[in-house]
């Protein structure tokens, strides 16, 4: 008799179990809703929707070429790391990455030569000033930069590794295709522009070159950082190139391993700190997400472990980002949930 009474409740305590497990996972279920195919796609079709006729914002002209660029051009896409990929509008067009590009040459770097020596020969404090002050080279002579502003990000290209700048240049095209997942190419009228009129980022790397800060001849770094600017992307691309840093290196469509996950786990603090120019601090605190933006109208963000963002929107807001890529990644990003500081508590 008293076996049977064991029994029972034993039975009812079994019973018990499974119904409390049952709703911790439909809690668990219901948190991850928020990511799954269909919401991910309402959500960047929606966003197109809501900010495709925002009016403002301006191409940037001071490379002349850009000035040219449709600013009509209005693309947004999403890999996930398990390489479903999600677009809306235009992903066909291509803009020259511009600075976009800096986060994967300092990956290329961080993953040669480990994460002491961007710290020490680079920096990675915000300067506080504009991406490329000669002021904020002069007041730390040459000292905490980091590689997503100019003079950093010429830094960064003369410590690839290379014999000579035909080797480096090679290496940065294969890197940031490697990123990417096919082979990109360079805008030439957007490189010959800017090369013809870029003495202030010559400026930066003889001034740096000055204090023992630039690692190769500062007039082929230049040169070499100038044709990175301008390979030319699709939003498509970006959101690729995002994905590979949000899988830890691996790129999520090729399944190529193209940094280590410890080359990724100190590339997207950088972007935290200095990925939106000025507004790197307004960015960070509003989306929790590293990004970074170019004078192309580029702008990627990655959601760690989860996906990569990007959209392409050439005119640009007063401090140089792209208008409507911020409006449209912040919406996604609140929509879905996706800033990784929105901690659900345990209980
Ligand atoms: N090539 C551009 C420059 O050096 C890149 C600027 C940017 O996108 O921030 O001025």
């Amino acid at each position: 008799m008293k076996k049977l009474f064991f029994f029972e409740n034993l039975k009812f305590l079994i019973v018990l179990l499974l119904i409390v497990n049952f709703s911790k996972i439909e809690k668990i279920q219901a948190q991850k809703k928020s990511l799954t195919q269909p919401n991910i796609q309402n959500v960047i079709d929606e966003a197109f929707t809501k900010f495709k006729d925002l009016q403002g914002g301006k191409n940037a002209d001071y490379i002349k070429e850009l000035a040219n660029v449709d600013p009509n051009i209005f693309g947004i896409a999403i890999v996930t790391t398990d390489g479903t990929v999600y677009t809306k509008g235009d992903i066909t067009s291509m803009v020259s990455i511009q600075s976009v590009s800096k986060v994967f040459t300092m990956a290329k770097v961080l993953d040669e030569q480990g994460p002491q020596v961007i710290q020490d020969k680079i920096g990675v404090d915000a300067t506080g000033m504009r991406f490329n002050s000669i002021v904020a080279i002069e007041m730390q002579k040459g000292k905490e930069i980091n590689p997503l502003v100019n003079p950093g990000a010429i830094a960064a290209v003369s410590l690839v590794k290379g014999a000579d700048s035909i080797a480096k240049w090679k290496s940065i095209v294969q890197i940031q295709s490697d990123f990417a997942g096919r082979p990109l190419s360079m805008n030439i009228p957007v490189y010959k522009s800017e090369a013809g009129d870029n003495l202030r980022n010559q400026a930066i790397a003889h001034l740096l070159q000055a204090y023992g800060r630039m690692y190769f001849d500062p007039v082929e770094s230049t040169d070499i950082y100038t044709k990175q600017c301008a390979l030319n992307v699709t939003a498509k691309d970006l959101a690729i190139m995002a994905s590979t840093l949000a899988n830890g290196g691996v790129n999520p469509i090729t399944k190529k391993k193209v940094v280590s996950q410890a080359t990724v786990m100190y590339t997207l603090p950088v972007m935290s700190i200095a990925g939106l120019y000025d507004d790197s601090g307004i960015w960070f605190y509003n989306s929790g997400l590293p990004a970074k933006s170019g004078v192309g109208g580029a702008l990627i963000a990655v959601c760690p472990g989860k996906f990569g963002i990007a959209v392409v929107s050439p005119p640009l807001d007063q401090v140089g980002n792209s208008l409507k890529g911020q409006k449209v990644i912040r919406y996604v990003v609140e929509q879905l949930k996706a800033n990784p500081y929105w901690i659900e508590p345990k209980n």
